[in-house]
């Protein structure tokens, strides 16, 4: 994740406090539902941001995801609620991805990895991590 060990644990520790995580020992950590729904609602919140950016503000789809970082954590659940309206309710983010209760949609699509040289294709999806680069 590109972070300090240190920070991993002091963040984890604060998490515990705070009753995000239920505890975590030897490698393993468990999401409280407090968290997962936090989760999910981060990402939701991720994902219409990109799209706000790519139909309002007309960014291109490469450059919204560092963008969105940054005003996510900025939209409150009202406005979240109205973006999804606008935005005209949608089911994946502008690179495929699924929003939260929509992972079915993506179950019969196939990683690039598996098609066979010179197959036509349709690219659907560009993960979150590859986002990330
Ligand atoms: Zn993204
Ligand atoms: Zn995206």
């Amino acid at each position: 994740m590109g972070v300090a060990p240190a920070t991993v644990t002091m963040t984890l520790r604060r998490m515990q406090r705070d009753e995000w995580i239920s505890g975590h020992r030897r490698r393993e950590i468990h999401l409280t539902e407090l968290e997962r729904e936090a989760a999910r609602s981060v990402t939701r919140r991720h994902m219409l941001t990109e799209w706000l950016l790519v139909k309002i503000f007309k960014f291109p789809i490469f450059e919204t995801h560092d963008e969105a970082h940054r005003i996510e954590h900025a939209i409150s659940p009202k406005l979240e609620e109205r973006m999804y309206e606008i935005l005209g309710k949608p089911e994946l983010c502008p690179h495929g991805n699924p929003l939260p209760g929509n992972e079915s949609l993506t179950k019969d699509w196939v990683s690039l990895v598996d098609i066979p040289v010179g197959a036509e294709v349709i690219i659907r999806r560009v993960h979150e991590f590859a986002e990330d680069n």
